[in-house]
């Protein structure tokens, strides 16, 4: 901690350089603020983009939407950018601001304490670092989750992960692939598999929603014009913004109209895109539009219909060393599984052994639900925030604009801690109480509890989703509301507890 004019300077550890962990260094440094360390457990930045490198990987939030609001890109290829360009364009950003040449890379945290006002982390390299603030930007949709299926190993064939496509193994003509799930990503890389000529077998468990929003290809000229012209690519993002925040995000949480339309869009693209009536019964799912994420996409509808590929709905038994045996006793067999069945999104920055006031473990703590304060704080984990944790607005909205507004929120706790207001900080209990009840009521009327088993329920069927609209949360965020909070100061300063 430095001491500036009686203004004091907190030293902060973020934990993972994705877009949220470079984002959070770029704000802090803004603020003011250089003690900070990044600890990023892979060899590059960029998270999420660095690990899925599947075909066809895309965002599937307008690009112009999916970037930082204070580093536009007038050069995205695509309306929906491509894995690598977004990648790349995360990699360009962590340079420009002299992020890269920060980060600890190859060294993951695998503990933090806190203890009278100062958290110790350590790392898997063996290193303490002492910090005031911690600030967990590990992700959501960081560790695959594989299928807890019989006989999953003895697979003699190739199988990998989509977040960890095995790039050495060639598909096409000629080879048997399986494909275990069918969420956003198989949508994406199904039909890229199918272009291959490889003879493609997808097993279903549930079928999708799926809106067809169009990409395209962004011509130079529009390009050049953007350069020229910023308000150009920022008129993209604002009616990106717009559609998102009035059609998606008010659809899925309970508004008629928009509801409506996406409801009718998405039944109108399954009647009109499978010629079979078989095969469109066989993709009709029997949950509400939105229930799951909504799969937007053009390309999985023709490519299931091709005659290499293959839609399997009865049960998978058992894996075998030659295949997948169904329900039915029939063995498919396969020279390449592919695992599309998603990632652990209630993990958060876990595991890890994070430990909070009077030796409260992490796991402990959310034994029984996970919770956060308005989806940043932990009760019990002072100065600790937690990036995108349980009801940020996660769902067809763009991630980058959820962590924007919560380092703003972060920011200006921290701001307080400098000019002294308190060296603790954590919400308290009736905050959190009164703010789990206030989720609890907003859930009711979502598409979330519409009838479907998705990764936006935790293990109650509870959403960890946040319930009401996008303007709702970005003004319920603007300012904390200090009442909600526990304040303290140590014994270096004064004792002097306030609590709302
Ligand atoms: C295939 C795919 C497509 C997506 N498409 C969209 C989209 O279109 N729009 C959208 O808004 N969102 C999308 N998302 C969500 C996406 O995850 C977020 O947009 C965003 O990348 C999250 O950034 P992050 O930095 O918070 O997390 P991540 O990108 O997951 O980065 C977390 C970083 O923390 C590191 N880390 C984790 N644990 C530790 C540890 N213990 N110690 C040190 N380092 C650690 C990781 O290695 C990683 O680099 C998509 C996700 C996936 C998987």
């Amino acid at each position: 901690m430095v001491e500036n004019n009686n203004k004091r300077t907190p030293s902060v550890v973020v934990i993972g350089a994705g877009m949220t962990g470079i984002l959070a260094t770029i704000k802090l440094r803004e603020a003011g603020i250089t003690d900070i360390t990044i600890l990023e457990k892979k060899a590059k930045v960029g998270g999420t983009w660095r690990e899925n490198t599947y075909p066809g990987v895309a965002c599937d939030v307008p690009a112009h939407m999916y970037t930082y609001s204070f580093e536009q890109n007038p050069n995205w290829s695509n309306y929906f950018a491509r894995g690598p360009e977004i990648q790349k364009y995360f990699e360009g950003i962590a340079d420009k601001y002299a992020v890269t040449g920060k980060v600890r890379f190859n060294e993951a945290v695998t503990g933090a304490r806190y203890d009278n006002g100062k958290w110790t982390v350590e790392t898997s390299q063996g290193n303490t670092f002492i910090a005031d603030f911690v600030i967990s930007a590990t992700g959501i949709l960081h560790h695959p989750s594989k299928p807890d299926i019989e006989g999953l190993d003895s697979f003699q064939g190739d199988m990998f992960h989509t977040a960890e496509w095995d790039h050495s193994v060639e598909i096409g003509k000629g080879k048997r692939v399986g494909v275990i799930g069918t969420g956003s990503t198989a949508a994406q890389f199904i039909p890229e598999l199918v272009k291959t000529g490889a003879d493609v077998s997808v097993f279903m468990r549930t079928p999708q929603w799926l809106l067809p929003m169009s990409d395209f290809t962004i011509p130079e000229w529009a390009k050049a014009m953007m350069r020229r012209f910023p308000f150009i690519p920022n008129l993209f993002r604002n009616t990106g913004k717009f559609t998102l925040e009035h059609f998606f995000t008010k659809a899925v949480t309970g508004h008629k109209p928009p509801k409506f339309i996406l409801e009718t869009a998405c039944k109108l693209n399954l009647r009109f895109s499978i010629k079979d009536s078989v095969l469109r019964e066989k993709l009709r799912p029997n949950y509400q539009v939105g229930c799951k994420r909504v799969v937007i996409n053009t390309t999985y509808y023709k490519a299931i219909q091709k005659s290499n590929s293959h839609l399997i709905t009865e049960s998978i038994e058992r894996i075998t060393e030659k295949g997948i045996v169904t329900r039915d006793g029939k063995l498919h067999e396969l020279d390449v599984l592919v695992l599309s069945t998603g990632f652990k999104p209630l993990n958060f920055m876990r595991p890890m052994n994070l430990v909070g006031k009077n030796g409260l473990h992490i796991d402990d703590a959310w034994g029984e639900k996970i919770q956060a304060y308005r989806s940043v704080l932990l009760p019990d984990f002072p100065n600790f925030f937690l990036m995108l944790g349980p009801y940020t607005p996660i769902g067809n909205f763009s991630v980058i604009a959820m962590s924007e507004v919560q380092m703003n929120y972060v920011l200006k706790l921290i701001e307080r801690w400098r000019n002294r207001e308190f060296d603790e900080l954590e919400p308290c209990q009736k905050a959190i109480e009164r703010f789990n009840g206030y989720v609890k009521d907003g859930v009711k009327n979502t598409s979330w509890v519409g009838g479907c088993n998705s990764w936006y329920l935790d293990g109650d069927g509870d959403p960890i989703l946040w319930p009401y609209t996008w303007k709702q949360w970005v003004k319920e965020m603007a300012e904390p509301d200090m009442n909600d909070l526990m304040t303290l100061k140590t014994p270096e300063s004064q004792h002097s507890i306030e609590v709302a």
